[in-house]
Parts: structure tokens; C-alpha cells; sequence
């Protein structure tokens, strides 16, 4: 099926075109524009070619604002293998696959995650890398992160938050101090938000809706909301007072993980909210851990497709890291060269998306986040939680702290770009 990419001017153009192009029944996705179309680290409508008429009619219609709407160009990947490298057949077919656009089966992504022949490994971490240079361009996205309550009714079993967790001292930021931690992070050049905490009811629909009008008010940063799974009409109360993106990650698409890891969690019921959050227009991340009980290749594969399935834009992969006083904290952490598989079989697999290198890949290993970057990521979320708050936002122990002096040290140290709006720190 052939497709059609609309830039446009600005992001609220971008949010405002997407909103009236859905409600008329087109069907869109969002996808970071890709390097030849546009500027970096901005957001594009895809609609089928067929509707191409239909949706300038309504773009016009509600006076929104695009630079071009152009043919999307057949996705070709060429040059991802490296030459000489022993690597087996059916791998190197499945890179040529990939190059050529097609889509992988379950089966060809579990052989590309399960390899352990060292030449493989390299081969799709680099594969990774240069499908991310040639989707999202070196530009490195960098948001700021505020951790504003660790407080959490539920009872995840591999997460420090979890509300049996009774050793652990607990916060709330109060909504003054979480706007204020936004403009602080404005005044450094960062452009978006994410508002990050258990699921803490205390902010209440209302409460929630009135820091995101003030944040917008005072920054007009693109706001991310992570505050777990909220029923559908709070969603979109948040989206209409000006919340752009949100994270709700699945965590394990495989039903059986998924149930070990969220004692009080329903499975259908976090797709559901999922799907909610694109019906209602948000620019939406999910993701997985990598390493969880039982987890093998295959599940890993599920997760893949999974993302791929629902359209996910933003996609958040980290390794489990054991957290005291939970019933994983004896568990063995997640494998880094897993995890660095999923980052690059992400990439080339879903392609134009937004992936983090996570905090959990700087935790687990000290240049984790720098190979992250080298196998297929494009972004680095920088810890703006107060000092005082920080250390008991403990999702998992020995968490690392990412500041933006080290994300832009990182990001030079590896020549990629920093992206315009970042004003250097010294
Ligand atoms: S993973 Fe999220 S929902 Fe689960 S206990 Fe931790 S903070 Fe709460």
C-alpha cells in the first residue's frame, strides 16, 4: 500500500492537522520525520495515498499549516550488512530482507535475538546502527524527566515502587514544585517534559489537568506524561488541557510473563489503555524488560511485533535490574547483550520510531548507554527529579543518574549531533 507524508510547520499544526485528519476517518500514524522530508526530532502524519485529496481538503478545511505532503518513498535500507564477516546465510538473508523493506515473521526476529555467534551479534548491532542513520538521522533527541511521586497502588513484583514496598520512603511533589522543575529545564534549551510517577491517584484528573495547562502555559514544552494506566475519559481530559505524548509500557506482550510480573494487573485491560491512547491521539511509547522470568527469545520476538502491531512511537527497552524489597530482588539481572539485540532488532524492525537509551542500560553497565546509542537509539532522558526527591524514586536499585552534562559528553564523545535546542551546559 502506498503512502503519503505530511510535514508540518510546526508541532501544534502537526497535533491539530492529526486530530482533524482521525475524526474524518483517515487513517494516520505518526512517525519521526524522516531526514529527507523535513527537520529532525519533529513529528509526521502518514496517511494511504488514496486519501491524499480528501485529507488537503480537510487540512485546508481546518486551516492547518504544512510545509508538503509527499509520496513516502518505499522504505530501502541498502549497505546494513557489513562485508566479510562470518556470519550464517539464513542471518545474512534475513538483514538482505530487511533491507529490501520487507516485514519479518516471529521466527526470523527470534533467530536474529537468539544468535550468540559473536560475528551475528555485530553484524546486527551495527545493522542496527546504520538503519537508525538512515531513519532519524545522528541527531541524538534529549527530554527531561521529573519523577514526581513514588507513591503507587499497585504491586508489580520486580518494581521498588510497589505499594508492599513499606521500607521505602515516599513523596509527592507538590504541583508548584513540578512546574517549576519544568521551567528549570526549559531555561536549559530542553523542549520536552515527561512527567513520570507510580500510580499515585492523589492527582486527581483535576490536578493532573492543571499542571499540564500550567506547564504549557509557562514553558509551552511538549509535555509526556508516564503515570500508568488511567481510565479513558482522565486520558483524554490530560490530552485536551495540552499532554502530547504518553509512556505506558506492556512490559512482556506475552500474557504468561506479563501475569508473573503484575500480580494486580489485567493484561487485556493494559492493551486496552494502550489503544485508548491512540485513539485519543497521543504520540504513544510502550515497551519491555528484558531479562523478566521465564522471558526467552521468542517472548522477546512477541514484544517486537507486538510494537510494531499497535503503532508505537516511542519505544522504551531496558534490561531487569533486581530492586530490594521486591519479591525479584534475588532474580539475575537482565543480559546487556540482549538488551543491545532488542535495541537494534527495534530499529530495524519498526524503523522510524523514537528509542531511548535508558537509564537502566547506563545502570547496568558504565558505557551501556553509549552502546545503546551505537545499536540503533536516538534519545536520552535526563534526570531533572530535585536532588531531594531522586534517591527514593527506586524503581530498581543503584539506579545511575543521567544529567545533561553527561548526556551531552555522551553524545559528543560518539560524534553524533545534539539537537538545536539544546543550550550547553559547562
Ligand atoms: S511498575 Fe509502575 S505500576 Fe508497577 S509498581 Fe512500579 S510504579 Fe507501580
Amino acid at each position: 500500500m502506498s503512502e503519503h507524508i505530511i510535514v508540518c510547520s510546526t508541532t501544534s499544526n502537526m497535533l491539530k492537522g492529526e486530530k482533524a485528519l482521525r475524526k474524518s476517518g483517515i487513517p494516520v500514524r505518526l512517525i519521526p520525520t524522516p531526514k529527507r522530508y523535513g527537520k529532525l526530532c519533529t513529528t509526521s502524519i502518514v496517511i494511504p495515498s488514496e486519501m491524499k485529496s480528501y485529507a488537503e481538503a480537510i487540512l485546508q478545511k481546518e486551516k492547518v499549516e504544512y510545509t508538503g505532503i509527499y509520496e513516502l518513498e518505499p522504505f530501502r535500507a541498502d549497505g546494513l550488512l557489513p562485508e566479510d564477516k562470518k556470519i550464517g546465510e539464513d542471518f545474512a538473508a534475513l538483514i538482505k530482507k530487511i533491507e529490501s523493506g520487507e516485514d519479518l515473521t516471529l521466527k526470523e526476529i527470534e533467530r536474529l535475538l537468539a544468535t550468540e555467534n559473536p560475528a551475528e551479534i555485530e553484524a546486527l548491532l551495527a545493522a542496527g546502527d546504520r538503519m537508525r542513520q538512515k531513519t532519524v538521522g545522528d541527531v541524538v533527541d534529549i527530554r527531561g524527566a521529573v519523577e514526581f511521586s513514588n507513591h503507587c497502588r499497585k504491586n508489580c513484583n520486580y518494581c521498588g515502587l510497589r505499594r508492599s514496598n513499606i521500607s521505602l520512603p515516599r513523596y509527592r511533589m507538590m504541583p508548584h514544585e513540578i512546574v517549576e522543575a519544568a521551567v528549570e529545564m526549559r531555561k536549559l534549551g530542553i523542549s520536552t517534559v515527561i512527567l513520570q510517577s507510580g500510580e499515585d491517584l492523589w492527582y486527581t484528573e483535576e490536578k493532573m489537568v492543571n499542571i499540564i495547562r500550567s506547564i504549557k502555559r509557562e514553558t509551552g514544552m511538549r509535555i509526556t506524561l508516564s503515570l500508568g494506566e488511567r481510565p479513558r475519559h482522565e486520558l483524554e481530559a490530560f490530552r485536551k488541557a495540552g499532554a502530547n505524548n504518553y509512556l505506558l509500557k506492556i512490559e512482556s506482550a506475552n500474557r504468561k510473563i506479563f501475569e508473573l510480573a503484575h500480580p494486580d494487573d489485567d493484561y487485556d485491560a493494559r492493551v486496552k489503555n494502550i489503544r485508548d491512547l491512540k485513539e485519543l491521539g497521543y504520540i504513544t511509547g510502550s515497551g519491555c524488560i528484558v531479562g523478566l522470568p521465564g522471558q526467552r527469545p521468542e517472548h522477546l520476538a512477541e514484544d517486537i511485533l507486538f510494537l510494531k502491531e499497535m503503532g508505537i512511537n516511542m519505544v522504551g527497552i531496558g534490561p531487569f535490574l533486581p530492586a530490594r524489597n521486591t519479591p525479584f530482588e534475588n532474580m539475575p539481572p537482565g543480559d546487556v547483550l540482549m538488551s543491545l539485540k532488542m535495541v537494534a532488532v527495534a530499529r530495524l524492525v519498526l524503523k522510524h520510531v523514537f528509542i531511548p537509551s535508558t537509564t537502566a542500560m547506563a545502570t547496568i553497565s558504565p558505557d551501556g548507554q553509549k552502546k545503546g546509542l551505537l545499536s540503533g537509539a536516538n534519545v536520552i532522558m535526563v534526570n531533572f527529579t530535585p536532588l531531594r526527591y531522586r534517591k527514593a524514586y527506586e524503581i530498581y536499585s543503584n539506579k545511575a543518574v543521567v544529567t545533561l552534562k553527561s548526556a551531552v559528553d555522551l553524545v559528543k564523545s560518539i560524534g553524533r549531533k545534539l539537537p538545536p535546542y539544546i543550550k550547553e551546559i559547562e
